[in-house]
């Protein structure tokens, strides 16, 4: 992890209505840094993700990425999202299309890449994430641990410099969480940036360098996992804790 922030929001707003979803959000995820951000739901935490690649837009403050505040629309935007990928709780592959061509599509119609290249970094992204010898098998033939894989390789596929994912096993059968989080694991050990909402605290403990808590639209405790666990400063982050550990 290197001292220069790759992702940073300042003073963030963003208003549903009336609800007031982020209040004065400031974090900064320097290049390399796994941040696990956790807290009941209704939080806010789906709508920080989806803000950091303007899924949604903010009301107030700014949020830069790589430098560069997140672009509104046009060509920019689309290299943003190229740049963040993102994976949901919901694996959202094409159906219709095999897994190597999930896998494929976004190198080849966003960004044109050659299909020899994109067919070659494709496959070795589905070895990686352990489903090599899955490539031409669709969607429904997987489970669903290793379509959230698929996923996280389709992400990878764009080269991002940064990962999100939003509860990326909530939706999962037990037994294949632990497929999924080691595939999350050994991405954060590989350097990735990487900004992961989850109720995994066993993954917060073991990959993440910082817990980011939050309640109410507001970033209340920010600390490493074993001080945040340990010692969590506020009544919330205490009784969020009693509830789930
Ligand atoms: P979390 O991911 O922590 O559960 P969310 O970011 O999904 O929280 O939601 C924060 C709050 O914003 C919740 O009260 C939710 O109901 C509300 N919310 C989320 N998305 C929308 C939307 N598109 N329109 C209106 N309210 C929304
Ligand atoms: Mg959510």
């Amino acid at each position: 992890m290197s001292d220069e922030a790759l992702i940073v929001l300042d003073k963030v707003n963003k208003y549903f209505g009336p609800l007031h979803v982020l209040q004065d959000v400031d974090l900064s995820v320097a290049r390399g840094e796994v941040v696990v951000v956790i807290g009941p739901s209704g939080s806010g935490k789906s709508t920080l993700c989806r803000a950091i690649n303007r899924l949604e837009p903010i009301n107030s403050g700014t949020i830069t990425f790589d430098g560069r505040p997140l672009p509104a629309e046009g060509r920019s935007l689309a290299r943003l999202r190229s740049e963040v990928g993102m994976v949901f709780q919901s694996f959202n592959l094409f159906a219709h299309k095999t897994i190597l061509q999930n896998v494929m599509l976004g190198p080849l119609k966003v960004r044109k890449e050659k299909p020899a290249e994109v067919r070659e970094r494709a496959m070795s992204l589905l070895d990686r994430v352990g489903i090599g010898n899955q490539a031409e098998k669709y969607p429904a033939q997987l489970s669903g641990g290793q379509q959230q894989r698929v996923a996280i390789a389709r992400a990878l596929a764009m080269q991002p410099k940064a990962m999100l994912f939003d509860e990326p096993t909530s939706a999962l059968d037990p037994e294949m969480v632990g497929e999924v989080l080691d595939v999350m694991t050994s991405l954060a050990r590989e350097g990735m940036t990487m900004v992961v909402v989850t109720h995994e605290m066993g993954f917060a403990r073991h990959a993440a360098n910082r817990v980011v808590f939050m309640a109410d639209g507001q970033l209340v405790e920010s600390a490493p996992p074993a001080e945040f666990f340990a010692n969590p400063k506020s009544d919330r982050a205490k009784d969020f804790l009693s509830k789930i550990l």
